[in-house]
């Protein structure tokens, strides 16, 4: 390790250098390792586990059942027990403790080191890397595994750094835990976190607040608790899960109906969405007929079904109409329906009040609650959970400079350009898992992580065989692709959603697809058939 003493830095070289430790992060350090190469992997936060380690609030939990929320790897899931389908926050930590035991994962990590900036110098032909920590790094390659969800978001609202209490975005919250009981709580969005806090929240608090701006068409979790011989089942049956994934538009072990929700009878159809709604998880999301995502009048049934399944819970029929109207504010499924356990119960408590954003918005945070433009509520604790700029945040925070002098933030600022999810134009020897134009956010996270993985892996074996030691994109193949994007979002009702898939979530954000939404399988085929073409679309010297 060589010094710089100018800085007082040390400075690591690797072949090979991975950002981020979540599910993408550690797939590729321990494939790499595997096939020879000499890697490294950094990561900001003090563990491994990606969202897992940010994401603590009360509630957090995952929303793909844990049969195909793990690594396929038999070694991994032969010796892991799992307590629950949908494991929480802590039990996602222990199985990343796990791996990292395993497969001695550490030796290769720096925690706590987040990389501030990064440009390639042409002259050494590598990748030169700052971080916040006292070591810089220079890699040859480097692959970024940022996740979708490592930049949150918090709106701007007058007077929130004069609030007395504790206020925490979801994604930040204090490792320690902050104890509900007896306190009032105010829960800002209504979306995965959002719910899940509130959920946990409406148990011990003497008040709860929810401030909703869209209605989310939640679905039920169907969440079960597992013994040893529940484990013991479970694992005969994981092969067949995990090679379903391949098939699976998002990944998962079910895929769409492809019969049309149309060309059905009215009875079959009821049939069909009651048995998938009693199933739990993405079922009633990513196992519906396929055309509920193309034609409107599909989706409409869908919606219907939701509809009648959610108000049937809600005793008081104007609060009925807030969180489930009578007309969709937007086509069912296209923004992701996170599940829930018992959230739409808790507006049956006398504890709990909702709050509709679209009728009185926040005015102002003051130092004891907040005020919208109609009333004063007085609270102890806000929870954030308004979200995050999904997808490209965690890449364009780090000042990333391209060979021509650009950040990749402006590079993107007129939207996103990549080849295949993979690469993008004067980025050279920089490739990105689970990142923009690629599944990411349509998929299982794990999936993704394995599947885009090996695409990642393929690639750097190939510059390796071929003797290259630097690859970047022609720019026209970015054009091609992200047209080729656009166009096959265009004939879906994805762009019908102001919803982080479509960028619309940040002020200011280029409002576009930030996903591949053909699914997996097409994804894999496409990027099969490049490598085939002698990757074609990159240049290799
Ligand atoms: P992440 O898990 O996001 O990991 C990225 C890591 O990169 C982070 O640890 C971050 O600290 C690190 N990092 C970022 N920038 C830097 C930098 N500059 N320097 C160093 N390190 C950096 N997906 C599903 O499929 N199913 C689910 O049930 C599910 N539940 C979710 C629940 C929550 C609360 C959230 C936020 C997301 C959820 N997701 C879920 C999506 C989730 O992102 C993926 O499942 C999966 O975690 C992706 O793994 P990853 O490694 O690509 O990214």
């Amino acid at each position: 390790m060589a010094v710089n003493l100018q800085e007082k830095k040390s400075i690591k070289n690797c072949e090979i250098l991975i950002v981020g430790a979540g599910f993408s992060g550690v797939y590729q350090l321990f494939r790499l390792r595997e096939e020879g190469f000499d890697v490294h992997l950094v990561e900001a936060g003090a563990g491994l586990g990606g969202i897992w380690h940010w994401n603590c609030y009360p509630g957090a939990r995952v929303d793909t059942h844990c049969q195909i929320y793990q690594f396929s790897r038999k070694d991994l899931w032969e010796g892991w027990n799992w307590s629950e389908r949908f494991p929480g926050w802590s039990e996602m930590r222990d199985y990343f403790d796990y791996v990292d035991e395993k497969l001695e994962l550490s030796k290769d990590v720096s925690l706590n080191t987040r990389v501030e900036a990064a440009r390639f110098d042409e002259a050494q032909g590598c990748w030169i890397l700052e971080t916040d920590s006292d070591t810089d790094f220079e890699a040859t390659y480097i692959i970024v595994c940022a996740g979708f969800a490592s930049k949150p978001y918090i709106p701007d609202l007058p007077g929130l750094e004069k609030f007395s209490g504790p206020a925490h975005h979801t994604a930040l919250w204090p490792q320690d835990g902050i104890d509900f009981t007896g306190k009032k709580i105010g829960v800002i969005g209504t979306g995965a976190s959002g719910i899940q806090v509130a959920q946990e929240a409406s148990k011990v608090a003497s008040e709860l607040v929810v401030f909703q701006r869209t209605p989310n068409m939640f679905l039920p979790m169907g969440q079960e608790r597992y013994s040893e011989e529940d484990n013991v089942k479970m694992k005969s049956e994981l092969p067949a899960h995990f090679e379903a994934r391949k098939e699976s538009f998002g990944g998962f072990d079910f895929t769409f109906d492809p019969k049309s929700a149309l060309e059905v009878s009215e009875a079959e159809r009821e049939e069909t969405y009651e048995r998938l709604w009693e199933a739990g998880g993405f079922k009633f999301w990513l196992g519906v007929y396929g055309d509920i995502y193309t034609d409107e009048t599909a989706n409409r049934t869908a919606y219907e079904f939701w509809k009648k399944k959610t108000r049937e819970r809600i005793d008081n029929p104007k609060l009925a109409e807030i969180l489930a109207p009578s007309d969709p504010p937007h086509p069912y499924g296209v923004k992701r329906p996170s599940l829930e356990q018992w959230f739409f119960e808790i507006f049956n408590q006398g504890n709990v009040e909702l709050v509709n954003l679209r009728e009185e918005r926040i005015d102002r945070v003051l130092p004891h609650g907040i005020k919208t433009i109609k009333r004063e509520f007085n609270l102890d604790v806000i929870a954030l959970a308004t979200g995050f700029d999904a997808v490209t945040g965690g890449l364009t925070s780090i000042n990333l400079i391209g060979t021509d002098g650009v950040p990749l933030k402006e590079k993107w600022s007129k939207g996103v350009r990549t080849h295949l999810g993979l690469a993008t134009a004067n980025f050279p020897n920089m490739l990105m898992s689970y990142g923009p134009q690629a599944p990411t956010g349509f998929c299982n996270g794990p999936s993704s992580a394995e599947y885009q993985g090996e695409c990642i892996i393929d690639m750097l074996k190939h510059l390796r065989s071929s003797g290259f030691s630097k690859f970047d994109v022609m720019p026209e193949y970015e054009e091609k692709w992200r047209n080729h994007i656009i166009d096959i979002a265009s004939k879906t009702l994805f762009p019908k959603a102001n919803s982080w898939y479509m960028g619309a979530n940040i002020p200011g954000k280029t409002k576009e697809i930030l996903m591949y939404p053909a699914g997996l399988p097409s994804y894999l085929e496409e990027v099969k058939e490049a490598a085939s073409k002698n990757y074609e679309g990159f240049e290799f010297s």
